[in-house]
Formats: C-alpha cells, structure tokens, sequence
C-alpha cells in the first residue's frame, strides 16, 4: 500500500494499554478483521499497577492467555494484609480458600502485562496494530466513528505499510481504549462527571532483602501516625513501595538524597525503613466517570469512561472484568457489517455491565477521598473498619470476595 490508502476493517481499537491490548488479545479467535493503533512506541509506566485479580485470572484462562504470562515472568500472590507500624494485625485477607479457579492475584509489570497481551493477539489470522500512530482525524457522524485517518510514525509498521503513509481506516465498530485524556470520547462528545484528587502518589522501587521471603508474597498496607504505605510484591525480586503524598512535600521528595529518601519512607512505617528503594514516578490522581459509554457504532473502554483512584488497585482490573462482559456480547463476524446490530449490542453491554462500574466508582471514590484527606483521624477510621471486618467472618469472606473481583453470592463465584 503506498500514498493515501483505505483500510476496511470489522473492529477499530485506539490505543494499545492494558485495556485495548486485553481487548485485541481476547478476540484473536472471533473471526474480524481487527486493526488496532497505538500512538507511543515506547513500553507502558511500569509503575501503574501489576496485580490481577483472582477473577481477572480465571478470565486470562478462559481467553487461553494465561500461559503466555507464566512464561513472561508472573507471579503469585496469595493474601494481603493490614497492620499498625506497631506490629499489630488489623486484618489478615487470604485468598487460599477461596471456591474459585485462580484463588490468588497474579502480578507482572504493567508494561509486560500488556506486551504479553499484544503477544498474544498477534496470534490472530486478520490483525494489524499500527505503532506508533496518532489517533486524531476522525470523521463523526451521528453512526457514530465512520473513518480514522492516520499518519504512520518512524518505527516497524505491519508488513506492506511505511512511516510516513496515510491510512484512512473504514471500521464497522470502535472501541475507544485510549485513555484518560480520550481523543475518541472528545471527538464523540461524551460528557462525564471528574474529580480531581489533592494529592499525588508516590512510587517507589526496590529489590527484597532475603529477610523479606514471603511464600504467601504478601501485600502489607502499614498504618501509622502518618497515615498508611503499601508494600507491594513485584515479579523480578522486586517491591514497590506506594504512598499518599501532600502536594507540597514532591519537591522534598525529587531532591532527598538515598539517606534522605529512606528516613522519609522510615517515617511512614519503621518496618520499610531498611529497604533500598528509588523514587519510580509520582502521580496526580483523577476520577473520571463518563455518563455514556456507547455512541452508535464506538464504545468506551478502560480509562477513557471509567479513570479511578488507585488506593485499591483496581482500575485496570476492573477495565478487564468490563471486557469479559463486552467479548460475549459483540456481534457475530457475520453479523458485524450490520450497523443496527452493532449498536444494539453496544448498547445492551452498556445496560448490563454500567451499573456495576457506577457502584464501584462511587465506593473507589469514598476510599480515595479518605486516602487523600492525609487526616489520622480519617486513617483512624479506617482502621477501625478493617477491625470489624477482622473480628466478623462473614464480612471477611465478603471483603476477601470483593477484592478477588467477585460479585454475587459464594456459590455462584466461579460464574460471576
Ligand atoms: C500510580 C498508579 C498505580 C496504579 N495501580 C493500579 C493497580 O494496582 N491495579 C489496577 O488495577 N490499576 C491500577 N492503576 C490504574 C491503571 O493503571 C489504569 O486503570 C489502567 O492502566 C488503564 O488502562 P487503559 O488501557 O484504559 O489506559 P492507558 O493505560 O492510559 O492506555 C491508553 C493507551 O492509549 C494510547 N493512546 C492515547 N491516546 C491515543 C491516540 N489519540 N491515538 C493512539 N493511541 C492513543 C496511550 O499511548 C496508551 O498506550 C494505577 C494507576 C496509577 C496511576
């Protein structure tokens, strides 16, 4: 193909992170024509979150991808847990027992998480990912996305497609997975509801000590006078370190020296203070909650529609558990050249799945709110919450569930 060239295709995915990559991944075997784009060349921030959920897991193994991921490095964890920077359990969360496929988190870096999904989709007969190029010019009719055109970046393009080329992409259904700062949700007018939180993340790296060896690779959330720090298995020997920093203190954060930076960390929680850890980014957080995910023939997916705060991990899982409900509810191949079929189905994924995402955003949101007060009273509370949960064995089944990524009663988990 050469010049100014068109290219029909079933399905249109912008943008290739966790959610579009896990998208192109799961419908490798559903006969489209799929072309995907993704503007940046380089690998994803690695510090964006690397732990998948129990349900998430069992969704990997239904899409038949789950040994791909072994093999990149993944790895498991079995339980999380609470405690005061005295040493005193809050609350112990373990998966073990649980009635489901996967009863643990599985955990890679951010950025293999989604080369291994794009490994994966490439297993596909008819798919074309375009890396890097720009999703920008797009021509919007009330059908919703009827063209993209696109310039071809410097970079290894699909066979029989150069740099520099123009290709106009003529899908029959889009999926906007490009993001929180969405070109498809601009371009298609989406309005939304947001938030943005006061006070930034900051992560850490570093390696685990051979005191550290865990064989449940335990998450620990600290809570002490200053409010609460997470350690976090990493696969590799790795940890991050995650906590809830006022605005002001970045500064005094970016020009600590390692001595400076680990009195700081020490500060949070003794029991880190040992650790040799680096600062691995910091970040600004937003809430985003979009009123419609679907506009004629292009849906919304991972943080485009729904952006949450990170307090409890649980943004890109949730863009996957939103995937696993969308993949049975596309048209057939056969089907997808019919435009009211298309919307239709769009549609009807927006009825079942959006509720359920409301409700998580408004909890996800109270949780935030609390995490970024930086109040030890708010922290306080919440200790004293995850007490009850302790000391009561059914809420700790049902948090333990929820944190698993499941819903509905216990027995019917494997199915949720
Ligand atoms: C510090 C931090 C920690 C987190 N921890 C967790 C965690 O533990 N667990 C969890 O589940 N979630 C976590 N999250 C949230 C998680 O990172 C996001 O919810 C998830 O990565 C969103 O994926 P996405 O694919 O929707 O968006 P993105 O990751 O933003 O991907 C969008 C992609 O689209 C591309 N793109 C954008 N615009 C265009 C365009 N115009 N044309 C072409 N391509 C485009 C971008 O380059 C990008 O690759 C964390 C987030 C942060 C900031």
């Amino acid at each position: 193909m050469s010049g100014q060239d068109q290219l029909p295709c079933d399905i249109l995915i912008v943008g290739a992170g966790i959610a579009g990559s896990a998208l192109a991944c799961a419908l490798r075997h559903h006969g489209y024509k799929i072309v995907q784009v993704e503007m940046s060349d380089r690998p994803l921030d690695t510090a964006r979150g690397d732990h998948l959920q129990c349900a998430v897991v069992e969704t990997l193994d239904r899409w038949g991808a789950l040994p791909a991921f072994w093999a990149a490095g993944a790895e498991k964890r079995h339980a999380a847990c609470y405690m005061t920077t005295g040493d005193d359990l809050i609350l112990d969360v373990d998966y073990r027992n649980l009635p489901v496929p996967h009863p643990y988190y599985m955990y890679l870096h951010h950025d293999l998480l989604a080369e291994t999904f794009l490994k994966v989709a490439a297993e596909a007969p008819d798919y074309i990912l375009f890396k890097p190029a720009r999703a920008r010019e797009f021509d919007v009719g009330p059908e919703g996305v009827r063209a993209l055109t696109i310039k071809l970046g410097d970079g290894p393009q699909p066979v029989d497609f150069k740099p520099g080329q123009s290709v106009t992409i003529l899908p029959r259904l889009v999926v906007g997975a490009d993001g929180r700062s969405s070109r498809v949700r601009e371009v298609l007018g989406f309005t939304s509801d947001q938030h943005e939180y006061e006070n930034p993340i900051v992560v850490n790296f570093g390696t685990r000590r051979p005191a550290d060896t865990d064989p449940l690779n335990r998450m620990i959330s600290f809570f002490g006078p200053k409010g609460s720090i997470s350690r976090i298995p990493r696969a590799f020997n790795q940890w991050k370190v995650g906590v809830t920093i006022r605005k002001a203190d970045i500064a005094q954060w970016k020009a600590a020296t390692p001595a400076q930076h680990k009195e700081m960390i020490g500060s949070y929680a003794p029991q880190l203070a040992g650790l040799d850890l680096h600062v691995g980014g910091f970040y600004p957080v937003k809430l985003l909650n979009t009123h419609k995910w679907v506009k004629g023939n292009t849906v919304l997916v991972g943080d485009a529609c729904h952006a949450m705060h990170p307090a409890r991990g649980q943004g890109m899982n949730v863009a996957i558990r939103c995937l696993n409900k969308l993949v049975p509810l596309l048209p057939d191949a056969k089907d997808i050249a019919k435009p009211e079929i298309v919307a239709r189905q769009l549609c009807a994924y927006e009825n079942y799945a959006k509720p359920g995402i409301d409700a998580i955003l408004a909890a996800n949101h109270a949780l935030g709110s609390d995490r970024d007060s930086l109040d030890p009273a708010v922290a306080a509370k919440t200790v004293k919450t995850l007490r009850e949960i302790q000391n009561d064995p059914e809420k700790r089944l049902q948090y333990c569930i929820a944190a698993a990524g499941y819903t509905g009663p216990i027995e019917n988990l494997s199915r949720a």
